[in-house]
């Protein structure tokens, strides 16, 4: 499991992530939602260790990673924009986080073939991101950051640059990719219905804390407050 012991982070003496506490279970999808600004990304980057946290611990199970820099994290991510490397082909984006580890080539070709299976990119290994759509543009990014095996997949507005059908078909493939894996993954985005449809568990976050974690079920018919009630679409 992830867990976050009194996560605070500030910008410039002022604080957006206040004494946060957060268990992420092992396997589950914890979806990370609510208004833009209240401290999401804040808190996927202080996960992923992008950003350095003012006080507080991060633990990856028993060990403590508060201090350890995001490459010796073993985190996968996937943000808003995919970021794939344009002059490489699909399967040497794939191949690149095991490259820099030193993997052996044959591994290396085995881990790719696989992780390009379950993601349903097996036949556009030698193509060039600009000739993919975005939604198997989105594959190869999930592919890339899934093949070292990480210990938590991170999702930042993944389907937010997606047209809405596009956005349907790959929430429930990010689904069933978190499913098949029994990867534990977090998933921020400000928007209720793909929060409700996604995932295990739902926190939910006011200006810099969590307001409620339960399921997507619990949460909808029994909110903590009518700033839930009102943001999940169910006022009373
Ligand atoms: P959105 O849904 O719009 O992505 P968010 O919930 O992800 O919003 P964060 O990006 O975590 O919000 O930002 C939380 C607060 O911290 C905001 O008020 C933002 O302006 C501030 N903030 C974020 N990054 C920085 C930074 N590098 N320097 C200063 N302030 C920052
Ligand atoms: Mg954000």
């Amino acid at each position: 499991r992830i867990l976050l012991e009194g996560f605070t982070k500030r910008f410039d003496k002022v604080t957006v992530v206040d004494n946060m506490n957060l268990e992420i279970r092992d396997g589950e999808m914890l979806a990370l939602l609510g208004p833009s600004g209240c401290g999401k990304s804040t808190t996927l980057f202080a996960i992923c260790g992008i950003h350095r946290i003012d006080s507080g611990r991060i633990l990856f199970g028993e060990r403590d990673v508060t201090n350890l820099p995001s490459q010796k994290r073993n985190v996968g991510v996937v943000f808003q924009s995919y970021a794939l490397y344009p002059h490489m082909s699909v399967f040497e984006n794939i191949a690149f986080p095991l490259k820099v580890r030193k993997f052996e080539a044959a591994d290396i070709d085995r881990e790719v073939r696989a992780i390009a299976d379950l993601t349903h990119i097996g036949p556009l290994l030698e193509r060039k991101p600009a000739q993919l759509s975005g939604g198997q543009q989105q594959r190869v990014a999930l592919a890339r950051a899934l093949v070292r095996k990480p210990d938590v997949l991170l999702l930042d507005e993944p389907l937010a640059n997606l047209d809405a059908k596009l956005r349907l078909e790959m929430r429930s493939e990010i689904r069933r990719i978190q499913l098949e894996t029994g990867i534990t993954a977090v998933l921020v985005t400000h928007d209720q219905v793909e929060a409700m449809s996604m995932s295990d568990r739902i926190a939910i976050m006011g200006q810099g804390e969590i307001l409620q974690i339960a399921t997507p079920d619990e949460m909808y018919h029994r909110p903590c407050n009518t700033f839930v009630a009102g943001f999940l679409g169910n006022p009373p």
